[in-house]
Parts: C-alpha cells; structure tokens; sequence
C-alpha cells in the first residue's frame, strides 16, 4: 500500500512521500518551551491550538499515519547558483527603489496548486484503505508540528537555521502532510547533517538565529514582514533591506542546495513580475489595486497596510531621490502604519542626501 500511494504522490507531482506514526513528535516539549520564551511574538494561533499540535490524535481521533509530502519551489534558474546566493541577496539588497520577495511567494498562493493535488491523494488513501478509513490533508492549514514529523518521516532534518532541509532537494520545498486512520510503517527517520557549517548563522541580517537550532522569530525578517501586524521596530528596519515580503538568506546560504531542483507542481506557477518589483509602483497601491496586483499570491496575507509598511521600510533603505513624490504621498495616507513607515523613509533618504 505505501508503495502505490508514493507512486501515486509521484505522478501528481510531489517530489517526496514518505511515512511516519502518528504519535506526537520528540520535540513537543521544546515546542512548548519555544513558546514559554515568548519566541513566537505576535502568533497566538501558535499557542492557541499547542494542544493539537503536539498531538496528531487529537486533530483526527483513530489516527496511526502521518504521511508527509514535499514540493520544490527551486526554479531551473535558481538551481545554477545555488553557493552563491548569499552573496547574490545582498547584492540584490543594494538595487535602487525595487524589492525583494521571498522565492516562495513567487508563486500562484502554494495553497491552492498543492490543496488540488492533495485531496485527490487523500482520496486515493482512503479507497485503498477500506470503508472505515479516514484521512484529511494540511498545506500549512492545520495546527501539526510539520517540520519534526517530517525529519522523523526521513524526508529532511532540522538544520541550524531551524527549516527543513532535503538531502534529495536542498531548502526550497513545501510540506505537506495527510493524516490518517490507516496504519501504514514508518519510514526510517532522518539525523542531522550540518556538521560544523555554521552559514546560515552568519548569512542571518538580524541575528535571529540566536544559536544553532534557536530562532527568536520576533528578529527575524519573515515574521516581521508577514506575521506582524504593526510597527516594526525603529531599530530593525535597516536590517531589513530591500526585503518586502518574507526573507530567503539563511535558506540560500546553506550548501545543501546543491541538491536542489525545480519541482513539477510550483513551476508552472511562477510569477516572475513578483521577482523584483518597483518599490515606487508598489507604493501607489489602493486597496482594490492591491487586491487585483497580488490576487492568488500568498502576499495577500499581510493586506495593504502590512505591505505597503513594508514597501516604505525598504525604500527607506534603498531608495533615492525619485521615490520621493510616492513617499510623500504615502507619508499622508490614512492609514497611520503606512503613514509612519513613509516618514521614516523620507527620513532615511534625506539623511542619505545630505
Ligand atoms: S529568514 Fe532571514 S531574518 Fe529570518 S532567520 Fe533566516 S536569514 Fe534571518
Ligand atoms: S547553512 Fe550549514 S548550518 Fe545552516 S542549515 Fe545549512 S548545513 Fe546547516
């Protein structure tokens, strides 16, 4: 049975499919202690359903199999210069009044391409495994700890950034999990093989990854470009660059990628006029513009307030002269997050006038 169900995840263009149990994951107590440490900053959700998190069981009762999937999102382009991204991110970061995206976000929302693919596997589980068989699927849309039950799986391991790596697919897939009631055997789980590398760490613009395997989220320029609903902190903005939607460095410095490769499902997805967008256009969004510019696009997420706060932080660190008309009007926006970050910018780039 696990045989024709990674055959059948394979033809539906997933590039990896392998089998855990559905007892809850070794880590759970660190999970919890993450979360004592207030690391998580503003996502409740992530202490509002702990419980299930940490216990497969309580999200499908009768549960025995976490079957975890894996999708690349490398693109044939990315896959050439994968040593050198690090370098290629900063030198991105100095290009005038344009932003930058995470590789991730550069794509149709991975939600609904990998949502199509994985209710028709959940469906083919539940007829091969009998009438009383019950299965549901999650793409980042359910409360489960993916990243630990995907390494006790054997799909990747937890490097030292805290993200997943495949040795099979370097750093740019997405997870995917089913749960179900059909009891299947495990695979063998993966161990950890950063050795003494320590890229990651030193790629990280904010110093988030406080030391190897701890991630303070509050410092780290995907949560406060996407999960954070307000202010950024005055004295992280520079560090964010041109960094207008999530951050690809400690991803893109880690060696594994060498092993990377585009992925049948994502590829025929890419946006590529999400690749480095005009900071100055971005700017000038309305709501309806915002909505229309980014529709089926995980940008979406922040709505145009947390993105166009973003868009003025960036132009504050990259922006010359000419962006300055689309701050001033921004600066007098009605929205006060939008408001406040345009100043600072106007701030920044006359500073760097003078
Ligand atoms: S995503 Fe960026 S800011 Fe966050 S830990 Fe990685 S390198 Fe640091
Ligand atoms: S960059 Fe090095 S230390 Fe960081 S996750 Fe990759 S292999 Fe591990």
């Amino acid at each position: 049975m696990k045989s024709a169900i990674r055959q059948r995840a394979l033809e539906l263009g997933f590039d990896d499919c392998r089998f855990t149990t559905a007892a809850p994951p070794e880590s759970a107590g660190k999970f919890q202690n993450w979360l004592i440490g207030k690391n998580h900053g503003e996502m409740q959700w992530l202490e509002r359903n702990a419980e299930k998190r940490v216990e497969p069981e309580k999200i499908l009762p009768g549960v025995q199999t976490v079957i975890v999937l894996a999708a690349s999102y490398a693109q044939r382009d990315s896959c050439s210069v994968i040593l050198d991204q690090a370098t290629a991110a900063h030198h991105e970061s100095r290009i005038t009044n344009h932003g930058t995206i995470a590789r991730y976000a550069q794509f149709s929302d991975y939600h609904d391409v990998l949502g199509e693919r994985l209710k028709l596997l959940t469906k083919f589980v539940d007829e091969l495994g009998g009438v009383n068989a019950r299965s549901l699927w999650y793409v980042d849309t359910g409360p489960i700890l993916e990243r630990d039950l995907a390494q006790r799986a054997g799909l990747g391991f937890a490097g030292k950034h805290t993200n997943l790596i495949s040795r099979k697919l370097g750093n740019w897939f997405f997870l995917a999990e089913i749960l179900t009631t059909v009891a299947l055997a495990p695979d063998a789980p993966e161990k950890n093989h950063c050795g003494h590398c320590t890229r990651c760490l030193s790629a990280c613009p904010t110093d988030a990854i406080t030391a190897p395997f701890q991630l303070d989220a509050r410092r780290c320029i995907s949560y406060l470009t996407i999960e954070l609903k307000g202010s950024i902190p005055v004295e992280l903005r520079p560090l964010i660059g041109n960094r207008i939607y999530g951050c690809d460095d400690c991803l893109a410095a880690c060696p594994w990628n060498r092993f990377a490769r585009a992925g049948k499902l994502m590829e025929p997805h890419a946006r590529t006029d999400l690749r480095q967008p005009d900071l100055t256009k971005l700017l000038g969004l309305s709501d309806a513009d915002f909505k229309s510019r980014f529709a089926n696009s995980p940008l979406l997420r922040t709505k145009r307030r947390g993105f166009l706060r973003n868009v003025g932080v960036a132009l504050g660190n990259v922006g010359d002269e000419s962006a300055l008309p689309a701050l001033q009007k921004a600066a007098a926006d009605s929205e006060p997050l939008i408001a406040e970050h345009a100043q600072w910018a106007i701030r920044q780039i006359q500073g760097r006038l003078i």
